[in-house]
């Protein structure tokens, strides 16, 4: 059985209304993962229609994979989530990804990265920026592709992590061969899915908020497994992802403002962001 919400958000770019269908009953955390990143694209989609009508044009097609040799931080329930999307392809394809997983552990063990990683994957503690920046800059700097790039086309492609989504620029294409030199203009995202899914999951599990690198995130998502195994309700998750949602929009309302140095609107959680339909 499913409970529908009806979900009604103002972002900076637009107001979001959607329809939700939650199971009544406990569910993991992986199962709250499909529609929180719904509600990002769809908040990201608000983004996209602003920026066109503005004359602005967005350099993101397919095939073009050049911010896929970044660093991608998932949260722990999106880990999760990757795991059971691997686990459930047919078994050729799996072998595949498992051997390309393996390679690029083997490149950046030789490299002295894959250390530096597992640390962050598995720190204690929140990380800050001035942390995670040289990390990242070691790792874009072997411009080592995704294991999950097949023909420069991504071959996860309705399950990749909530930051590949979000990563749309405006700035020509060509600028992103080089995302440390050149100046790339990226569209605005003012609610961050991994981000939000990871402080979900640091409440629920009384843990700091967790950045797991895209390489490492199936092993780390068996190291952990019996972690994923945990239920709540399914509308007490939807509550959580909310309300950080929420709270993204209202940040990302001040910070506009704050760049506009105009008055605009609010994140406007309505009284309450969600209706029974
Ligand atoms: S998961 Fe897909 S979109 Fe994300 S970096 Fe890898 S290949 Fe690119």
């Amino acid at each position: 059985m499913v409970e529908r919400f009806e979900v009604a958000l103002n972002t900076p770019a637009g107001r979001l209304t959607t329809a939700i269908d939650v199971p009544t009953g406990l569910i993991p955390i992986t199962a709250i993962v499909p529609v929180t990143r719904r509600l990002g694209e769809e908040a990201a989609g608000l983004e996209v229609q602003q920026a066109i009508a503005a004359g602005q044009t967005i350099s993101c097609q397919m095939g073009c994979a050049a911010c896929c040799r970044m660093l991608v931080p998932l949260s722990a329930p999106e880990a999760f989530a990757l795991r059971e999307y691997v686990e459930q392809l047919p078994t050729d394809r799996r072998t595949q990804l498992r051997q390309r997983m393996s390679a690029t552990k083997d490149r950046l063990t030789r490299e002295a990265v894959w250390d530096r990683l597992n640390d962050v994957a598995e720190a204690s503690r929140p990380i800050p920026d001035e942390e995670l920046d040289p990390i990242n800059r070691a790792y874009y700097a072997l411009r080592i592709p995704c294991p999950y790039l097949e023909d420069e086309m991504c071959s996860i492609y309705e399950a990749r992590p909530a930051a590949c989504r979000e990563l749309l620029v405006t700035s020509p294409a060509e600028l992103c061969q080089d995302l440390v030199q050149n100046p790339v203009t990226p569209l605005p995202v003012s609610m961050r899915i991994g981000s939000i899914l990871g402080l979900v999951w640091g409440t629920l599990t009384n843990s700091p908020p967790r950045l797991i690198p895209l390489p490492m995130a199936l092993e780390w998502a068996e190291r952990h497994e019996e972690e994923s195994r945990r239920t709540w309700p399914g509308s007490s998750l939807l509550d959580q992802v909310l309300d950080n949602m929420w709270r993204f929009l209202s940040q990302a309302f001040t910070n506009r403002r704050g760049a506009s140095g105009k008055g605009q609107g609010g994140p406007g959680k309505d009284t309450d962001p969600r209706s029974h339909l």
